[in-house]
C-alpha cells in the first residue's frame, strides 16, 4: 500500500477496532504495531463487558450502554468473517447484596434499568444464586442481563483476521517513535495518511506527551488468572473487588489486582491473594488448577476517561486512548467514532471523552 488513507499506531482491540471500521467505510488502512499484535493490554485473559449501575444517567454511560448492546452483532460478524471465534457470550452477571442500604439502591436500579436499558436488558434483585454462598447473600443478589464476556486472546486474533480479509496492512515489528500531521516515523523510516489514529495503549501516551499542554496518562498494572473450571452456562460472579468470569472454552478467569504503583510487570504474591479470595468467595471453583498467570497495564488516561477523536494542534491526528478499565467494551464503537473522525466527518463526543476535556 503506497500510501494509505488511514494510519493506525497500535495494534491492540482499540487500534484493530479502528482499522475494521475505517476499511469497512472504505478507506485504505494500515497498522503499524511496535512488536506483535495483541502484545499490550489487550493480550489478557479477564474480558469482563460489563455496565455502569444503572443510575445517575449521563453522556458516557448512555455511550457506554450504546456499546455493550451491538457488541453481540459486531462480534457476531467479526467471527464469521475470520472464521475464528472471539469467546462472546452474553452472560449476565451476579453480584451479592452487602447492606440493607444496598438494598435499597438495587432494588431503585432494577426500576431504573427498565427505562434506561430501553426494556432490552434486566437488573433483577433475587433473594440466593447457586453460585453464591447463602452466608454472603443475606441481603440478596442482583443478576443483570446486559453483561457479557469475550476472551480477549481470541478477540485480538478473530478482529486481526477479519482486518486482514478486508484488506487492512498490519505492519508488526515497527515501532513508531515521533508523530506530527500526516506523517509518523520510525527507525525503520517514515509513512505518510490523510488520517493518523493513535490507539498505542500505555506506550501511545509518549508520543502525544510534548504535542499537548500536560502529560497524557500513565498506567495502571493489573494481574489475573484462568483457572480450568467449567461452569458452564453460569453468569460472571463478583463480589468483593474480585471477578469470575467464565469462558466459552471450559475455563474462568479470576481477576484483579489494581496497582497505581508497579516496578516490574511480572505477575507476584498479589495475585495468589487474588486467586485465594475468589476461591472462598465462589465455592465453585473448588481447587481447580491454575492454568496461567497473567500481568499487564491499562492505559489510563490523565483524567481517567476515554480519551478520544481530534488532537488539538495535530492535523489529522485522532486519539482512540486511554481505554483503561472499559476497552473490550466499547472498542467497536470507540472504531466507529474514531472512523468517522478520520473520514473527515465529527461524532457528539461526551464531553470528558475529549482530548480537548483531558487537556484542560
Ligand atoms: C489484569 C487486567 C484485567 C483487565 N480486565 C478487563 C476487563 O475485564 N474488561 C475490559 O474491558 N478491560 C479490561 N482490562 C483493560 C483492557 O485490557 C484495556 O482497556 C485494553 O486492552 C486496552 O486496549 P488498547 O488497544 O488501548 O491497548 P493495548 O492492548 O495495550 O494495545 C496497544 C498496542 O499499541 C502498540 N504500541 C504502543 N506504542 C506503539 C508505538 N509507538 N508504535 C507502534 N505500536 C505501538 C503496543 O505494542 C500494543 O500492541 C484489563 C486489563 C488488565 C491489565
Amino acid at each position: 500500500m503506497s500510501k494509505p488513507d488511514v494510519i493506525v499506531i497500535g495494534g491492540g482491540i482499540w487500534g484493530l477496532a479502528c482499522a475494521y471500521a475505517c476499511v469497512k467505510r472504505g478507506q485504505s488502512v494500515a497498522v503499524y504495531e511496535a512488536g506483535h499484535v495483541g502484545q499490550g493490554a489487550s493480550g489478557g485473559v479477564v474480558g469482563s463487558m460489563s455496565p455502569n449501575v444503572p443510575e445517575g444517567w449521563n453522556a458516557m454511560k448512555q455511550f457506554q450502554f450504546e456499546a455493550l448492546s451491538s457488541a453481540e452483532n459486531f462480534w457476531a460478524e467479526v467471527d464469521v468473517l475470520s472464521g475464528l471465534p472471539s469467546g462472546y457470550g452474553r452472560i449476565g452477571r451476579v453480584m451479592p447484596i452487602v447492606s440493607e442500604r444496598d438494598r435499597v439502591l438495587c432494588e431503585e436500579r432494577a426500576r431504573n434499568a427498565d427505562v434506561l436499558w430501553q426494556g432490552k436488558y434486566r437488573w433483577d434483585v433475587l433473594e440466593t444464586h447457586r453460585l453464591i454462598p447463602a452466608k454472603a447473600a443475606l441481603f440478596g443478589v442482583t443478576h443483570d442481563t446486559l453483561s457479557a464476556r469475550m476472551f480477549p486472546a481470541f478477540a485480538v486474533a478473530s478482529l486481526a483476521q477479519a482486518c486482514l480479509q478486508l484488506g487492512v496492512e498490519i505492519i508488526e515489528n515497527h515501532p513508531v517513535t515521533a508523530l506530527e500531521s500526516g506523517i509518523i516515523s520510525g527507525d525503520w523510516g517514515q509513512a505518510r495518511a490523510q488520517a493518523i489514529i493513535l490507539a498505542g495503549g500505555l506506550d501511545g501516551f509518549a508520543l502525544l506527551d510534548g504535542h499537548l499542554a500536560h502529560s497524557t496518562g500513565t498506567g495502571v498494572k493489573g494481574q489475573a488468572a484462568l483457572l480450568q473450571c467449567d461452569l458452564g452456562a453460569a453468569p460472571q460472579l463478583y463480589a468483593d473487588g474480585v471477578y469470575v468470569i467464565p469462558h466459552a472454552h471450559g475455563v474462568v478467569a479470576v481477576g484483579s489486582t489494581t496497582e497505581k504503583t508497579w516496578d516490574h510487570l511480572e505477575v507476584d504474591a498479589k495475585l495468589e491473594t487474588v486467586i485465594e479470595k475468589a476461591r472462598s468467595l465462589f465455592p465453585a471453583l473448588g481447587n481447580a488448577p491454575v492454568l496461567q498467570r497473567w500481568a499487564g497495564v491499562r492505559p489510563k488516561a490523565r483524567r481517567r476517561y476515554p480519551m478520544l477523536g481530534p488532537v488539538p494542534g495535530l492535523n489529522g491526528v485522532f486519539s482512540a486512548m486511554g481505554a483503561y478499565t472499559i476497552g473490550f467494551g466499547i472498542a467497536h464503537k470507540v472504531g466507529e467514532v474514531l472512523a468517522d473522525f478520520s473520514g473527515g466527518g465529527s461524532y457528539g463526543l461526551p464531553k470528558n471523552f475529549t482530548v480537548k476535556w483531558h487537556m484542560e
